[in-house]
């Protein structure tokens, strides 16, 4: 076997810039301990997010300027919803400015007090706009990923029993609908099988609830179905795809993700009614329903991305790229969330830091010293992102404290790739030096992206 390599050159590229050490140690204190708050400029390897981070192709680019800024009819949309339709048969499709844009209109229609979404889990924004609405979001990851260190090829998977016992306590008539999140990004980017869909599919329409598909890493979730998946070996991905979507009523997708957008977004609907009150709101909050809140270019770059995301060359060279860092990490042992999932590595910053507790956020702290060693930037997935606080104001801890580190699409050679991990084995032999961090500022939604730290060093 050959090495797995970028199925693409490079045309264009973009300038890194280094910082010392004690330049970052400086940055860092300036950025009161919150990567959000780093400039993009003084980071090295930029693994906050693979959200609109992606490169686009060269045929995106022409995309670009073929782009029909036409207010309304735009041949561009056609584009897009012919695309959309053709990968997920939804009969409308609703271009949003970001996939939470598309969230915000859905659950600002169906939320509402009283009301539960269940789900494998919610990623942040989904949450935290489903909670605006009044409503809850119940989380029901299946055991096997509850457990970072235990391999299992569908560790994103719904616990069935648990949905159906959530359904029967609770009364199908609170229950908006369940929403699947493919790969399931907060819990390590970790493939649902199709088989889970399809049990879920049962209970949904035993219940008549509607079951919805949050798609943003669609490709890759269909790419460990067909690798791991009894039945699915020699069927191409956009037949994958088609059926995964064919159990759902709807779904919402962040084309920041697997459509190699910078920016974009959609709702796909199968309900006339539905979708009639969210293309309303759509006029209201983002656009007339051919642009939605986007460049009839962004449009049509969209629809271009889709395609080549589901290219087979792609996948396997995109997972692949994770697992290397995976085997790295494996052979000295640094604790990270197994398997590698579709688009990240995650941290296991619990096992990492076992000297710092929970209200000492060791995810952030992790991060911290990842960025001062390397200058590599990620993202706390743990007591800070999910944690909430009890009526006395004590801190309930989060079940996982994670470091993703997101890969953007097609942007990092293997050399990048090499880097980061030899800086994360570098931290891992200073872990015992590393300190926790106490908030000093917070907001009480999605306080991650804008809290602000003091180190207890
Ligand atoms: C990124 C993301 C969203 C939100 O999309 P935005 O485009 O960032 O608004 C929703 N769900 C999942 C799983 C995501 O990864």
């Amino acid at each position: 076997m050959h090495t797995i390599i970028e199925p693409f050159k490079i045309k264009s590229v973009e300038p890194i810039y280094f910082t010392t050490r004690e330049e970052r140690i400086r940055i860092l204190e300036e950025a009161s301990y919150n990567p959000f708050l780093i400039k993009a400029r003084d980071v090295i390897i930029d693994l906050l997010t693979d959200s609109g981070t992606s490169a686009m192709s060269s045929d995106q680019w022409a995309g670009i300027m073929k782009g029909d800024e036409s207010y309304a009819g735009s041949s561009s949309f056609f584009r897009f919803e012919a695309e959309v339709r053709k990968i997920t048969g939804m009969k409308w499709v609703i271009p949003t400015h970001q996939g939470r844009a598309a969230e915000k209109i859905l659950f600002s229609i169906t939320g509402g007090k009283g009301k539960y979404v269940l789900s494998n889990t919610l990623f942040d924004t989904t949450r935290a706009n489903i909670e605006f609405s009044g409503a809850d979001g119940i989380d029901l990851i299946c055991e096997e990923g509850k457990q970072a260190s235990l391999i299992a090829p569908f560790k994103g998977n719904i616990n069935v029993a648990a949905l159906n016992q959530f359904i029967a306590d609770k009364g199908a008539s609170s229950i908006v609908m369940v929403m699947i999140t493919v790969t399931n990004n907060s819990g390590g980017g970790q493939p649902v099988s199709m088989e889970n869909i399809r049990a879920t599919r049962a209970v949904c329409d035993q219940y008549e609830i509607p079951l919805f598909i949050d798609a943003c890493r669609f490709a890759e979730n269909c790419f460990f179905i067909q690798q791991r998946e009894i039945g699915y070996r020699d069927k191409p991905i956009i037949d994958i795809a088609r059926e995964l979507f064919s159990y759902a009523d709807g779904c919402t997708m962040s084309a920041k993700k697997d459509a190699f957008a910078n920016i974009g977004g959609f709702l796909a609907l199968q309900n006339d009614q539905l979708a009639m009150e969210c293309r309303n709101l759509l006029i209201i909050t983002e656009g007339f329903p051919t642009y939605g809140g986007l460049a009839g270019r962004d449009l049509e770059a969209i629809a271009i991305g889709l395609e080549e995301v589901m290219q087979e060359d792609y996948l396997k060279y995109r997972i692949r790229s994770i697992e290397y860092i995976g085997e790295k990490l494996d052979s000295v042992g640094v604790p990270y969330l197994k398997p590698t999932g579709g688009h990240a590595v995650y941290l296991d910053a619990k096992a990492f830091l076992p000297h710092i507790p929970p209200h000492q956020y060791p995810g952030q702290a992790l991060c911290a010293a990842l960025y001062i060693e390397g200058g590599i930037r990620g993202v706390e997935i743990g007591s800070l992102m999910f944690g909430k606080y009890s009526p006395e104001g004590q801190l309930i801890p989060h079940q996982m404290e994670l470091v993703r580190l997101a890969v953007p699409r097609r942007v990092y050679t293997q050399s990048h790739i090499d880097y980061v991990a030899e800086v994360i084995i570098e931290v891992f032999r200073k872990r015992e030096s590393i300190r926790g961090l106490k908030i000093v500022y917070e907001t009480p939604y999605l306080r991650h992206f804008t809290a602000k730290f003091k180190s207890l060093a």
